[in-house]
């Protein structure tokens, strides 16, 4: 007997950020289900190679790069071999393909703020949004929220606790979480590469050892994010605006293995978890299929191997970047903007390695506790904020020497 999912008209999928670790898992997650999913665009900053191999595999209408030589090259590249494939390049291009009549499901995968304006295109089209790239919701979370109630769109989180809570708790309206019975949200973080690593050493760690993550293949900014504790700092704030949960129902704890993704704690004592192995084809296969079931290819979790599951708190000390986070967010309007836009500077500076690795909650710390916070007004207003923010870490930076 079919399948109810099997009677389902394709979807199609623009994929924003497709050479990224979080756009190759969908592609892998897809490519599973080519009855389900028609892939309508895939998007990149300037990676030719890897845009010109992802045509070449899927044949989506549209390739999109946001930098114009690159989109040149790929046009040229695909047209030498016949590929039908149509390339376009910019910011209103990538808007254009997440927010096309035709255009079903967008996947949100860009890293950092750049991913603000195609999600809102999106979200104002009225789209089925699978939002990985959280810096959105840091940057602009109540327009972005707005814009999707607006534009009817469904947001289903791609980010794996947030995907985790979304699967355990009661669909909601935006209502506060006591009317839902919710008592709080429980983020956890693996801890990172240096979990255990003193104040000393994490004052001379280096760049190779902070991009090797022990539980997750990631990009390179969010891997720095994750040994930082930013990453969680950045999703506590991510909570706040997906489940409309007050910072003080959202806290975060060290759970080294990886298999609770998150968990939500009920008024009456309950707490329900969702686990798995630590694979975001889980996440993405689930927001793919919403709201039936898809297979991912991720393997079934061996409790027995597993076989203990470790909490700690987390040190806010060693780890200052959490504690900012939740700092911005309670400050409120623009501060989450700063807080993004100089974490990306800071980010940026470490991976050049032009500062240590403790010199990231420094930079934010200093130029956060010296900007004046407005109240969110526009995207305009957000963008002149985030601008404003990364020319005082450059300043900064170049005073530091
Ligand atoms: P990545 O660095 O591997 O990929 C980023 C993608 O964005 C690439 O396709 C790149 O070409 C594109 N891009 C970069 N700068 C751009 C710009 N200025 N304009 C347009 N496109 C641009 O990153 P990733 O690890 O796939 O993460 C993507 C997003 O998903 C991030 O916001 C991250 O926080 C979030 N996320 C990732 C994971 C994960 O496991 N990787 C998990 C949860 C959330
Ligand atoms: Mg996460």
């Amino acid at each position: 007997m079919l399948s109810p999912i099997n009677h389902l008209p394709a979807k199609n999928v623009t994929i924003l950020g497709a050479t990224g670790t979080i756009g190759l898992n969908t592609l892998d997650v897809m490519a599973q289900h080519v009855d389900r999913f028609n892939l309508f665009a895939i998007t990149a900053n300037a990676n030719v190679k890897g845009l010109f191999a992802l045509c070449v595999n899927y044949k989506p209408r549209y390739a999109v790069m946001l930098q114009a030589d690159a989109a040149q090259e790929l046009s040229s590249q695909l047209k030498a071999i016949g590929s039908k494939t149509i390339v376009l390049h910019g910011e209103e291009s990538l808007c254009y393909v997440a927010s096309h009549d035709e255009v079903d499901t967008v996947m949100a995968a860009i890293v950092g703020a750049a991913g603000l304006h195609p999600a809102m295109a999106a979200a104002k089209a009225g789209k089925c949004i699978l939002l990985a790239n959280k810096e959105t919701l840091v940057l602009a979370g109540n327009l972005f929220m707005q814009a999707v109630r607006d534009g009817g769109a469904i947001l289903l989180p791609i980010d794996s606790e947030h995907n985790a809570i979304f699967q355990v708790m009661p669909r909601h309206q935006g209502e506060h979480l006591a009317i839902i019975g919710v008592k709080r949200i429980i983020l956890t973080a693996s801890g990172g590469p240096f979990r255990n690593a003193s104040m000393a050493e994490l004052k001379t760690v280096t760049r190779a050892q902070a991009l090797n993550h022990p539980n997750w293949v990631m990009g390179p900014k969010i891997t720095v994010d994750s040994a930082s504790l930013m990453n969680k700092g950045l999703e506590v704030i991510e909570a706040h605006w997906l489940f409309n949960a007050l910072p003080n129902q959202i806290d975060v704890i060290v759970h080294p293995q990886s298999i609770i993704h998150s968990m939500v704690e009920y008024v009456d004592g309950s707490v329900l978890a969702q686990l798995g192995n630590p694979d975001m084809r889980t996440p993405i296969a689930y927001g793919l299929g919403y709201p039936e079931r898809l297979n991912s290819g991720v393997s079934s979790l061996d409790f027995l191997t597993t076989a203990r599951l470790d909490f700690t708190a987390p040190d806010l000390e060693r780890f200052p970047c959490l504690r900012i986070a939740y700092e911005a967010l309670n400050l409120g309007g623009t501060g989450p903007a700063i807080l993004n836009a100089v974490n990306e500077i800071a980010v940026e500076a470490f991976l050049a390695e032009k500062i240590g690795f403790m010199e990231i909650p420094a930079m934010i710390d200093a130029v956060l506790s010296a900007s004046v916070i407005d109240k969110v007004e526009s995207i305009e207003q957000l963008e002149a904020i985030d601008y404003m923010a990364r020319q005082s870490a450059m300043s900064w930076l170049s005073c530091k020497g």
